[in-house]
């Protein structure tokens, strides 16, 4: 019957819309994975209604029945008119809606009326009208705008066997919520009829309600009834002109305010008719009795007409419901599902041009950020290595320059020496504090003048280095790693640790008399000055190894110098000396013995403190000297090493910068990388949704093809 005609359509084309609507949900969850990024607002609102118009589709085509809405004021006979299609008094009429809610009557197979509320399923049995007017007025929680359903038998009425649910409203006047109650209960519905009362012209209300459903829904399908037409009686001259300006008014209405007929159709949907007689007649005729007027007297008249034009009302909804209705849904459905599939192509195409357009970006972007980090590394390495360079340069300058001012400064010892004033007293205890002075002081005037001559040369091609470095390494850091590029430290100085006092510490003076014709000095002249005095002076502190090579250099020496004197003697001396030794004889000796004692005793008594510290000094300086040559490379290594130092951790810390600006160009690298992996994501799953939606059209053009164009 008329319910397998659309639901076998209904199975078909609800299997795509469930596409379209698996389409958009996919949609939904793709813009969830980028939010905000490639599709705009607009196309996201744009899929979202997209989505809830589907999801209206869908409602609507899954559902089995055909649904008919009733409309219009309280008391225009919307009950009257339901009950007389029904052919029973099935809802209660004439006490108007004393409740605000929707009454929605479908057929059930039970054999029992009954009624079910939103809020509470449970079935509250009527068997008579006045039954249901009563439970109506019983059940205690019925909110404005709920809905109440009235299950009756479909044995009982053949309409209802046919899946149609008719929908009685509360009245267009008793509300203000009309969008609230267009959404819950119109949305959905097939067919719209709009009950008027032929005593009075359509009210704004009833206007106002199907222009807010008409923007909602794309052409609904209305009736116009003016009931009560049989009142009209009572002025039979005006009948037809009456009956001419509601038909105009309505024909303006339907086809020029909502546009949903052409002017030729519009008649078609208005009928003038008289619930009430029909009702009475076909109940009457049900309990085979015969017609009779609503007072049981003759009929009204003009009530055949009226019958018939009710008559033609339900021939026309019916086929209305049976063929166009079918038709209207689901060409206006199709039609729809295009306008939604359009949509989602345009959405897709435009997110598909904006993903190229970004994946162009961030690819190029990614090339910038992989060319910067090869040049960085690139100059890194090269900078690295000519910062060895210069460093070693600027190493072995400094090793030289210090170098060659310790051993100028060693020149210059005896006079530093010689600045020297402290008090000297030969004993144990004040030679040590004097010994310590005198180190302290040569000590610090060599740190001084080697400070003055290098320290600031060297300082000065340090900072240079320093700026060189850190001008090269500027340019390859990034703008966040620049920011926080610290200047060299500045609290760098070099010191110059010589190491006296360690160097120093074996220093023995000798400032024991010595008679300059005694047995030292004789022997001094015979093997030299340094030999004699460790051979003499300092034998005991010489160490053994040494001890031996000097006993075998002093042998060496005395045997040399005899061996000199023999030479020089000769026998020629020795017969000179016997001759002078004749002539001359112990004066001579004697006097030469006394010249030998007064020299002796001279030199005794000129040995003061003062020639004491002179010959320490003396001793000093050429102790000093010799130990400080021997540990002039040591003092050029070790300023040398602290310039290293310093250069390298400087490096060490520009060189980190770069490694971080490294690791964010890495960083960049991989994240762009990342967008341009989830970019071309989107532009595939674009590309997908869009040829799903063209897929989607062609099989709703086929579906038109096979099932609206014949119909
Ligand atoms: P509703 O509030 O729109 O559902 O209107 P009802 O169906 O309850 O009818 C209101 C009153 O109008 C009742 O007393 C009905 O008997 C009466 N009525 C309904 N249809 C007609 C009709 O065609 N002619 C006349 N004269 N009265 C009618």
């Amino acid at each position: 019957m008329l319910g397998e005609v659309w639901w076998r359509r209904n199975q078909r084309s609800s299997g795509v819309f469930e596409d379209s609507k698996r389409s958009h949900d996919a949609g939904e969850a793709w813009r969830g994975d980028d939010p905000g990024q490639v599709a705009v607002e607009e196309q996201s609102l744009e899929l979202q209604s997209c989505a809830t118009k589907l999801w209206t589709i869908k409602e609507v085509l899954v559902r089995r029945h055909m649904k008919v809405a009733f409309f219009g004021r309280t008391s225009n006979g919307k009950s009257t008119v339901i009950n007389a299609m029904l052919r029973d008094r099935v809802l209660p009429s004439g006490i108007g809606h004393t409740t605000n809610c929707f009454l929605r009557v479908e057929g059930t197979d039970a054999d029992e009326a009954y009624l079910t509320t939103e809020a509470s399923s449970d079935r509250r049995s009527v068997t008579t009208v006045n039954q249901l007017a009563h439970a109506l007025h019983m059940v205690p929680t019925l909110d404005s705008g709920s809905l109440v359903k009235v299950m009756w038998p479909k044995s009982r009425c053949a309409l209802l066997r046919d899946d149609l649910v008719l929908m009685d409203s509360p009245g267009t006047d008793v509300t203000l919520e009309l969008d609230t109650w267009i959404d819950k209960f119109c949305l959905d519905a097939d067919v719209f009829v709009l009950v008027g009362n032929a005593e009075s012209t359509l009210m704004n209300t009833e206007k106002l309600f199907f222009h807010k459903v008409s923007e909602r829904i794309s052409k609904p399908n209305i009736f116009i009834l003016h009931n009560r037409w049989d009142a009209s009686v009572s002025e039979p001259e005006y009948i037809e002109e009456v009956r001419k300006q509601h038909l105009d008014r309505g024909v303006r209405f339907l086809a020029e305010e909502l546009k949903v007929v052409s002017l030729d159709e519009a008649p078609g949907r208005i009928f003038f008719v008289s619930a009430k007689e029909v009702l009475s007649s076909r109940m009457q005729r049900a309990q085979g009795m015969p017609e009779t007027g609503e007072t049981g007297g003759a009929l009204a008249e003009g009530f055949h007409e009226r019958l018939r034009e009710f008559q033609m009302f339900e021939r026309t909804f019916e086929e209305f419901i049976s063929q166009s209705a079918v038709k209207t849904k689901f060409e206006q459905h199709t039609v729809r599902a295009r306008q939604i599939t359009e949509a989602i192509k345009a959405v897709m195409d435009a997110i598909n041009i904006a993903s190229a357009d970004r994946k162009i970006c961030c690819l190029e972007e990614r090339e910038d950020q992989k060319d910067r980090l090869d040049f960085v590394r690139g100059q890194i390495n090269r900078l690295t290595v000519s910062v060895k360079e210069r460093i070693k340069t600027l190493t072995d300058d400094v090793s030289a320059k210090v170098a060659t001012a310790l051993t100028d400064q060693i020149r210059s010892l005896p006079v530093l020496v010689e600045e020297f004033r402290a008090d000297f007293n030969p004993t144990q205890e004040a030679l040590e504090l004097y010994k310590t002075k005198l180190l302290q002081h040569v000590e610090d005037r060599l740190v001084g003048c080697l400070s003055h001559r290098c320290s600031a040369g060297v300082l000065r091609d340090m900072a240079e280095t320093q700026r060189h470095m850190t001008d090269s390494v500027q340019p390859l850091l990034s703008p966040s790693v620049h920011d926080r590029l610290s200047a060299p430290s500045a609290s760098f100085d070099l010191t110059y640790d010589l190491g006296l006092v360690a160097l120093c510490t074996d220093f023995r003076e000798n400032i024991e008399f010595q008679f300059s014709l005694g047995w030292t000095a004789l022997v001094a002249r015979f093997i030299g000055a340094s030999n004699a005095k460790r051979a003499l002076g300092a034998a005991a502190d010489v160490r053994p190894q040494e001890t031996s090579t000097f006993k075998d250099d002093m042998a060496v020496s005395i045997a040399t110098g005899l061996s000199c004197v023999s030479s020089r003697a000769s026998m020629a001396g020795m017969v000179v000396g016997g001759v002078v030794w004749r002539s001359v004889g112990w004066r001579l000796l004697a006097l030469s013995l006394s010249l030998y004692g007064l020299l002796y005793l001279y030199e005794k008594l000129t040995w003061t403190d003062g020639s004491r510290e002179r010959a320490l000094k003396q001793q000093f300086v050429e102790h000093a000297a010799r130990r400080l040559r021997a540990a002039v490379p040591a003092a050029g290594s070790a300023c040398s090493q602290q310039v290293h130092k310093e250069l390298a951790s400087t490096f060490g810390r520009l060189a980190q910068r770069v490694d971080l600006s490294e690791a964010e160009l890495e960083g960049n690298i991989r994240q762009l990388s990342f967008r341009i992996q989830r970019l071309e994501n989107l532009q595939r799953r674009s590309k997908a949704f869009r040829n799903r939606a063209t897929e989607l059209e062609t099989q709703l053009e086929a579906f038109s093809v096979q099932y609206l164009q014949e119909v």
